[in-house]
C-alpha cells in the first residue's frame, strides 16, 4: 500500500464521516420538531377529550367555567412554547425561531 493509496482512504473516510455528521443534525432537528408535535397533539387531544365530556354533561354554567379555563390553558401552553424558541404560528408553526421574535407569533399575545 503507497502514500497516495492510504490518503485516499483517509479522505473519503472524512467525507464519509462528515455525510454522517449531517445525517445526525438532520435527525435531530426532525426529533425536535416531532417531540413539539407530539406535544401539541397530546394537549389537543386532552382538551379534545374534556370538551367530549363537556358535551355529554347538560349543566350550561359548568360548561362556560370550563371552556374559559381551557381557553387560558392553550394560552399558556403556546406561550411556554414560544419561550422554548418555537414559532407557533400557522406559518411556521413547531420550527425553532433562533432567538429572534417573529411577528406572526407575536399576534397571539396581542
Ligand atoms: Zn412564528
Amino acid at each position: 500500500m503507497n502514500k497516495k493509496e492510504v490518503l485516499n482512504r483517509f479522505s473519503h473516510l472524512e467525507k464519509q464521516f462528515q455525510e454522517l455528521q449531517q445525517d445526525f443534525s438532520l435527525l435531530k432537528s426532525d426529533l425536535v420538531q416531532l417531540m413539539e408535535e407530539n406535544h401539541q397533539l397530546s394537549h389537543e387531544n386532552h382538551h379534545l377529550r374534556q370538551r367530549v365530556e363537556d358535551l355529554t354533561q347538560d349543566e350550561p354554567a359548568k360548561h362556560e367555567h370550563k371552556a374559559a379555563k381551557r381557553v387560558g390553558e392553550g394560552y399558556d401552553n403556546l406561550a411556554r412554547i414560544y419561550e422554548e424558541g418555537f414559532h407557533i404560528c400557522h406559518v411556521y408553526f413547531g420550527t425553532p425561531r433562533e432567538e429572534e421574535d417573529c411577528m406572526f407569533c407575536l399576534k397571539f399575545f396581542n
